[in-house]
């Protein structure tokens, strides 16, 4: 079959192998769709704890498919189902797993990290993973691709759900990439009264008004905090979500918080820059909640997926451009590009 393969830091190749083989507790997946993300631009570039320096790996977290075989002992799982796989299963029994946050679990699998992911023909689908319930068997009508990408907005719905936003609540994003995107059209959901987004660039700015932002800024020629302060009444905005990878704006965000308010610093900043200097007597006068989320719960994983079916957020929307395996070059140069959004291997 063919497989995108890191072999090692900017070393990425198409490579020939065979369809592995699953133990009598796994499933073998034929991939339809898998996601590119920004962490899977990282691994290429920088590496990852998850892989050894002599490993290679099938990259690729973001993923939904067809069942094709199943282990003997699998339970609940049957070939020809149509289902998307949620990235992260734990040990299943210690204090982070109970909790829900196998992200936490210091023996956590991760699609694509510590195990062969999807961009591949076929994936297999690791025992823990069927055992912890990370395996969603799709309705007809959603498509494997926006399946796949329902993990990204999933890591938003949790990351707005630590946020406590409310109706009435004006919510600022700071960053509009996909992910910035998605808690945009998230907080609305959630019952925001007004979406402001912050971002640099002219392009994205405009996706944004498309996508339904109620605002948008320049911070580099638009006063951000004046702007802020009028829309909500004065206050600031009930809740910050940094999704980009700025110190600055995560130094900034004091500024341009309510009373009381929460400010979420989803995006990470860059290996070893991550020394933010931070006024902390405002987090004391004003009640400010910080908080960082990173990945998602399985249940909110599939509170996402519910979410979908609902037809309130559309997340066709959200693939800029699709490609076969061939074409991994010119897919992972398409993905750092600032004017696209998700985008897909079809596979
Ligand atoms: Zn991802
Ligand atoms: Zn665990």
């Amino acid at each position: 079959m063919k497989a995108i393969v890191y072999h090692g830091i900017n070393d990425i190749r198409l490579d020939d192998i065979n369809i592995p083989e699953i133990n009598e507790n796994e499933a073998l997946l034929k991939v339809h769709a898998a996601a590119i993300c920004g962490t899977d631009l990282r691994v290429i570039t920088s590496g990852h704890r998850h892989i050894q320096e002599n490993e290679t790996r099938i990259l690729g977290h973001e993923v939904a498919g067809i069942i094709s075989k199943v282990g003997e002992k699998v339970k609940g799982l049957k070939k020809g189902m149509r289902v998307a796989v949620a990235p992260v299963s734990g040990c299943g029994v210690c204090r982070q797993c109970i909790s829900g946050m196998q992200v936490f679990c210091g023996k956590d699998i991760v699609l694509g990290l510590s195990t062969n992911g999807g961009f591949a023909e076929y994936m297999i689908i690791p025992e823990p993973h069927i055992k912890g319930g990370n395996v969603f068997i799709l309705p007809d009508n959603m498509s494997f691709e926006v399946a796949a990408i329902a993990e990204p907005l999933a890591t938003v719905f949790t990351g707005l759900s630590a946020c406590e936003v409310k109706p009435a609540d004006v919510i600022l994003v700071i960053g509009a990439g996909p992910v910035g995107l998605m808690h945009m059209q998230m907080a609305k959901i959630f019952g925001a009264q007004k979406v402001i987004v912050s971002e640099i660039l002219d392009e994205r700015r405009e996706i944004a008004l498309k996508f339904g932002a109620d605002r948008v800024v320049n911070p580099l020629k638009e006063d951000l905090k004046e702007i802020i302060f009028n829309l909500s009444y004065g206050r600031g905005a009930d809740a910050i979500i940094i999704a980009a990878a700025s110190a600055e704006a995560q130094s900034q965000s004091l500024d341009l918080v309510a009373i009381g308010g929460h400010i979420n610093f989803f995006g990470t900043l860059p290996k070893g820059k991550d020394k933010v200097v931070i006024e902390s007597n405002k987090i004391h006068y004003k009640n400010i909640k910080i908080l960082g989320t990173t990945g998602s719960t399985v249940l909110n994983y599939y509170k996402t997926l519910e979410l979908l079916l609902s037809n309130k957020i559309d997340l066709s929307k959200f693939i800029s451009s699709k490609f076969n395996l061939d074409q991994y070059h010119e897919a992972f140069e398409t993905a750092k590009s600032t004017s696209s959004l998700k985008v897909i291997f079809k596979i």
